[in-house]
């Protein structure tokens, strides 16, 4: 989410000119142009189906409920415990002591102002949820909440802990006493008047954005927490969004999706579903952006421009649309630019956007990092896990793993705060920068609020299950009970610090049940794997599942090494620029911490201002509330082919490297474990001489 007061790269304003009134469409219908035999950068063309080159949505949508059968899908969290000592855990409790510290009644504020309801003693929240109280009050209010309540209701899922759960049943009753003061629909922390500036065309953040968040969160509030009254606020807000768009002609409805607006129709079909009624797949439909859908449907890639973090949730929205109505466009949509977003707008880390956009065509990726500080921001992160979860339900890959293991474990694990529980905004990938994190109270970003669900289920998606059985798909300390087949898996690891993992049957019945293990394409060659302490024969490629279908006995124990090594990831666009990774985890070089202080690490983010790396010579003046840190020459190195282990060898400290034989030499460390220090995590990497 831009906040428009200090971005002035790509305004919502400007951004919205691009794509509005339509002008994209014509270009839909224009013959494509034929694709080079090869990408201009060496590579290979993406495989193409044969598709049509007329766009496959236009103005007239028919929505009905018809329910598409899932493959596999994630055990609930309420079936998944994660167990104490490790990365997952301790963020889970760093979250959860974060969630707890924050008052109700100061999130409620602006709900209650709204609704001209007492205020009592409490103090307004500032930052992003600032209200109008003589201070510069922000149009975001009362996204946070809606965050704070899919959060708790996620917490509450995965922990059971019935505080974080009487606390948000009490934010939902609060909020619902708002709504009957506003007439018994419309809920939202700032006036109606907004509505009619995004109507007329006048300037406005975001204002379905922020009302998704909280519809988001009730829904989750009775999704995971059993909380009804959360439904009923809910179809309040659904019937109030109803009503607003009825009266917006087709066009005028288009205009209005210029403005970021994110995933609120992923809510609607949420509630078609679960109510049974056609009503909300309807209104959800009113927030398709054609111009967006349409090259997508395509298999086009015109992702350039555009706003991330308030599109990936329009593609959740397509998919969760395509499994409520099997209508295959919505497949194709959000198929095809998974397939897109992650292999070629992707750096290292899984991480995607720069300046909250994709500012450079795909594969272009070098050059777009040079374009801002501020690449990949952590909602993104959020969403394309969301979504790869989602997809792997229709087709269980192992693949949409490898790309959730490396998001999971690069972009997540080490954007929360050690202790603190606060966590950051993007995770910059220029030369030089540091981690910094939201405040206690005076930020509220939209990662604050995509991050306080982000580790309030990190027991999601580790197990899954079809009808033959169970898939583990991630190595995380934990313990699976599928009451419903007697079944309890406990999984010990300290994966990724250690390379292996051990799973043990708890409890089982006689009957045979499939235990796949997904086998990391990261991997060199198949790993061993043992059960009960005996080598199995037979093993799988990297990449693919390993299937152990047997009648499991209590005490039975699967071992499987996971070896790492170390290796090179180059830009697709620039050979020379070289990033490093040990097995699954992307190394970072530790460049000091002169210079930083405790202000430059909380409170600021790297994208204030967005200055441009060339315009002001240093990326590291995008800070500009605090004071300049020291110029840092970033190292550049000499190679020898394709094996880093050549000239980046392992220290005596665990996953702790050195390069060795440059002019000035650097200690790699895994990206998630450096906090408080300046780090690179791309270099100029020269071959060596002959
Ligand atoms: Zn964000």
């Amino acid at each position: 989410m831009s906040d428009r007061r200090t971005v002035n790269r790509l305004s919502r304003r400007e951004f919205g000119g691009l794509v509005a009134t339509g002008a994209a469409l014509p270009m839909l219908v224009a013959p494509q142009n034929p694709s080079p035999a090869r990408q201009p950068d060496g590579t290979p063309p993406p495989q193409r189906r044969l598709v049509p080159d007329a766009p496959p949505f236009d103005a007239h949508l028919e929505f009905a409920l018809k329910s598409v059968a899932l493959r596999a899908e994630p055990f609930p969290m309420t079936q998944v415990r994660l167990l104490p000592k490790s990365v997952y855990h301790d963020a889970q409790e760093w979250n959860r002591a974060y969630m707890a510290r924050l008052d109700a009644d100061r999130m409620l504020y602006t709900f209650r102002a709204n609704a001209g309801l007492p205020l009592g003693a409490a103090k307004p929240l500032g930052g992003w949820e600032q209200p109008e109280n003589g201070q510069r009050a922000s149009e975001l209010r009362g996204h946070f909440p809606g965050h704070f309540l899919s959060a708790s209701a996620l917490l509450y899922g995965s922990t059971g802990d019935k505080a974080v759960k009487s606390k948000a049943d009490y934010m939902v009753a609060e909020m619902a006493k708002c709504q009957e003061k506003l007439g018994g629909h419309y809920l939202s922390a700032f006036p109606t008047t907004w509505w009619d500036r995004l109507e007329k065309g006048e300037r406005v953040w975001a204002p379905f954005y922020t009302i998704h968040k909280i519809m988001a969160g009730m829904w989750d509030m009775y999704r995971l927490a059993g909380n009804t009254q959360a439904l009923h606020v809910l179809e309040g807000m659904s019937a109030w969004a109803d009503e607003w768009t009825a009266s917006k002609t087709d066009e005028h409805m288009q205009r209005i999706l210029t403005i970021e607006f994110g995933g609120i129709a992923e809510t609607l079909y949420h509630l078609a579903a679960e109510t049974h009624n056609a009503r909300w797949g309807k209104v959800g439909d009113r927030f398709q952006k054609r111009s967006f859908i349409n090259p997508l449907a395509l298999r086009r890639d015109e992702l350039r421009g555009l706003h991330v973090n308030t599109h990936i949730p329009q593609v959740i929205a397509a998919a969760r649309r395509y499994e409520i109505s099997g209508d295959n466009r919505f497949h194709d949509v959000a198929d095809y630019f998974f397939h897109e977003v992650s292999t070629a707008r992707s750096y290292v880390t899984g991480g995607t956007s720069n300046a909250e956009a994709w500012l450079a065509p795909p594969r272009r990726l070098a050059a777009e990092l040079k374009m801002s500080t501020n690449t990949a921001e952590c909602c993104c992160a959020y969403n394309m896990l969301k979504l790869a979860r989602q997809l792997y339900g229709w087709r269980p890959d192992s693949s949409y793993f490898d790309y959730y293991e490396r998001l999971l474990l690069n972009h997540r694990i080490g954007t929360i705060r050690p202790h603190v529980g606060t966590t950051q905004y993007y995770l910059s990938l220029t030369p030089g920068v540091w981690k910094t994190f939201n405040t206690e109270d005076q930020t509220f970003w939209c990662c604050t609020g995509s991050g306080v669900e982000e580790y309030a289920k990190l027991n999601d998606s580790i197990y899954w299950r079809d009808h033959d059985g169970l898939y583990v798909n991630l190595f995380i300390p934990s313990e699976l009970d599928w009451a419903e087949k007697g079944f309890t898996l406990r999984q010990e690891t300290e994966y990724p610090r250690s390379e292996s993992t051990t799973l043990t049957v708890v409890a089982a019945r006689p009957d045979p049940l499939a235990m796949r293990l997904r086998i990391p394409g990261w991997l060199r060659s198949a790993p061993t794997v043992r059960i009960n302490g005996k080598v199995l024969d037979a093993s799988a490629a990297p990449g693919s599942y390993l299937t152990l279908n047997r009648a499991w006995k209590a005490g039975d124990r699967v071992e499987m090494d996971l070896p790492m090594h170390l290796r090179i990831e180059a830009m697709p666009d620039d050979p020379r620029l070289q990033a490093f990774l040990y097995g699954p985890l992307v190394l970072a070089g530790d460049l000091g911490s002169a210079g930083l202080t405790e202000s430059h690490i909380v409170g600021p983010n790297l994208r204030v201002g967005a200055p441009n790396v060339e315009q002001n010579g240093s990326p590291l003046a995008a800070v500009n509330r605090t004071p300049p840190v020291p110029d840092l020459e970033i190292p550049t190195f000499r190679g020898a082919g394709a094996d880093p282990s050549s000239w980046i060898k392992p220290t005596d400290k665990p996953q702790v490297f050195r390069t060795t034989g440059q002019k000035k030499d650097v200690t790699l460390v895994p990206l998630n474990s450096l906090f408080d220090r300046r780090y690179s995590v791309y270099w100029e990497v020269e071959p060596a001489q002959s």
